[in-house]
C-alpha cells in the first residue's frame, strides 16, 4: 500500500471499532495495493498489512503488490482467519456489500470466537469517492475513447437497423480501438422503447422520425465511462423535441449549479424541480446520477434521498431524463469531476440536438 492507501486506512479504524479491515472487492483490492487479478483479501492494521491469494494470483501479486508480505491460502476463508489471528487482531471489519451472509457465518464458524467481525457500509464505498486528478485523467481517457469510436458509429446510424446491431457495432469497434471491456450491456432504446429507462437493445428496428436513446461505456485502465446521447433520426413529434429540450436544460442546469459542499440531494433537485415545473415530474423516476471509476456504479447515488455532500473531487453522472409511456423518452448523461469551483466534464460527446437524417 502507498502512504494515501495506508493513511485512508488508518482513517477507516479510526473511525470505527475494529482493530484491522479485510477488504475482499477486488476494486478495492486495485485501488489500495495495485493488485489487477480477481481474488485476493488485503488485510491491513495500523502498523501491518498482508496481501493474501490462491497459487493462481501469487506471483502476479508478488509483482503488483509493493510494500505488502504476500502468502498463499489453501482455503481462502481458513486462510483469511489464520492470519488475522496470528497478527493478534480481535477485532476486524469487513466491506459488507461484497461478502454473502454465508461467506461472513463461514469466517464466524473458523473463527471459533476469536475474531469479531464488524460489517462496515459506507465507510468502505466511500474510500474511493475522491478521485485525484490522475483518477480522473484515466475517466477522462475512458471517455475520450468512447467519443472517437461513437463519432465513426454514429454516421453508420440508418433507419432500418436493429438496436441490437447498434450496440454489437458500438461494442465491437469500442474494443478494437483498444477498450478492455464494455461497461455494460448496452442501451439503444429507439421510439416507444425510449420510455424504458433501461431499454438494453432489442430486435426493434430504428425508425425515420423516432428518437434514439444510447447509453453505453468502456472500461480502459481499469477505470470506466458512461455517457448518454438522445438522437433524432429525421423530424420527430414536437412532443418529443419539447421533453429532449426540458432534459437538456435540466441537464445544464445541475452542471452548471454543481459546486463542493452543496448537499447530493440539492444537485439531484436542480434538474428535478425543473423538469417538475415544466410539468414532466411524474415522468423521472430514477436519481440523478452515481459516482464512476473502478466500478460505473458506485458511492455516491445523486438522488433525493442521498444524505451525503458533493466533495471536490468526487466524479458523478448528470443523467436527467423523462420517460413517456407508450410515446418515447430521452436521456442525456455526462461524467463531471467535482473541482474546487464547480466541475470539469469528462464526456465528450454533443448533447446538443442532432438529427441525424438531415
Ligand atoms: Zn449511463
Ligand atoms: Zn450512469
Amino acid at each position: 500500500m502507498d502512504k494515501a492507501s495506508a493513511g485512508a486506512v488508518s482513517d477507516l479504524i479510526m473511525s470505527n471499532p475494529i482493530d484491522a479491515v479485510a477488504f475482499f472487492n477486488c476494486h478495492n483490492l486495485r485501488y489500495l495495493c495495485g493488485f489487477t487479478g480477481t481474488d485476493g483479501v488485503l488485510l491491513a492494521w495500523q502498523d501491518g498489512a498482508q496481501f493474501l491469494t490462491d497459487s493462481r494470483y501469487v506471483s502476479q501479486a508478488r509483482e503488483q503488490v509493493a510494500a505488502t508480505e504476500v502468502r498463499e491460502y489453501q482455503t481462502k476463508l481458513e486462510g483469511v482467519t489464520e492470519a488475522l489471528v496470528s497478527a493478534g487482531i480481535k477485532r476486524v471489519g469487513f466491506d459488507a456489500d461484497v461478502l454473502t451472509y454465508s461467506q461472513v457465518e463461514q469466517l464466524r464458524k473458523h473463527a471459533k470466537g476469536r475474531l469479531e467481525w464488524v460489517a462496515l457500509g459506507k465507510a468502505v464505498q466511500r474510500l474511493r469517492c475522491r478521485k485525484t486528478v490522475a483518477e480522473a485523467d484515466q475517466l477522462a481517457a475512458a471517455a475520450r475513447l468512447a467519443a472517437q469510436v461513437f463519432q465513426s458509429v454514429v454516421s453508420e446510424i440508418r433507419p432500418g437497423q436493429t438496436e441490437i446491431q447498434l450496440a454489437r457495432d458500438l461494442e465491437v469497434a469500442l474494443l478494437q480501438a483498444g477498450g478492455e471491456e464494455k461497461a455494460f450491456d448496452f442501451i439503444v432504446a429507439s421510439g416507444v422503447r425510449g420510455a424504458l429507462p433501461h431499454g438494453v437493445a432489442s430486435p426493434k428496428q430504428l425508425s425515420e422520425g423516432e428518437l434514439v436513446t444510447i447509453d453505453y461505456g468502456v472500461r480502459l485502465n481499469g477505470y470506466y465511462s458512461d455517457e448518454t446521447v438522445t438522437l433524432a433520426l429525421g423530424n420527430i413529434p414536437s412532443k418529443m423535441r419539447e421533453i429532449f429540450d426540458i432534459v437538456l436544460t435540466a441537464h445544464d442546469r445541475a452542471l452548471d449549479r454543481l459546486r463542493p459542499g452543496m448537499k447530493l440531494s440539492e444537485l439531484d433537485a436542480c434538474a428535478r424541480d425543473y423538469i417538475a415545473a415544466k410539468g414532466y415530474g411524474d415522468y423521472f423516476g430514477h436519481g440523478l446520477g452515481h459516482g464512476v471509476g473502478l466500478e460505473v456504479h458506485e458511492f455516491p447515488a445523486v438522488s433525493p434521498r442521498s444524505e451525503d455532500v458533493v466533495e471536490e473531487g468526487m466524479v458523478l453522472t448528470i443523467e436527467p431524463g423523462i420517460y413517456l409511456p407508450g410515446e418515447g423518452g430521452v436521456r442525456i448523461e455526462d461524467m463531471v469531476y467535482v473541482t474546487a469551483d464547480g466541475g470539469r466534464i469528462l464526456t465528450e460527446l454533443p448533447k446538443h440536438y442532432r438529427n441525424l437524417l438531415s
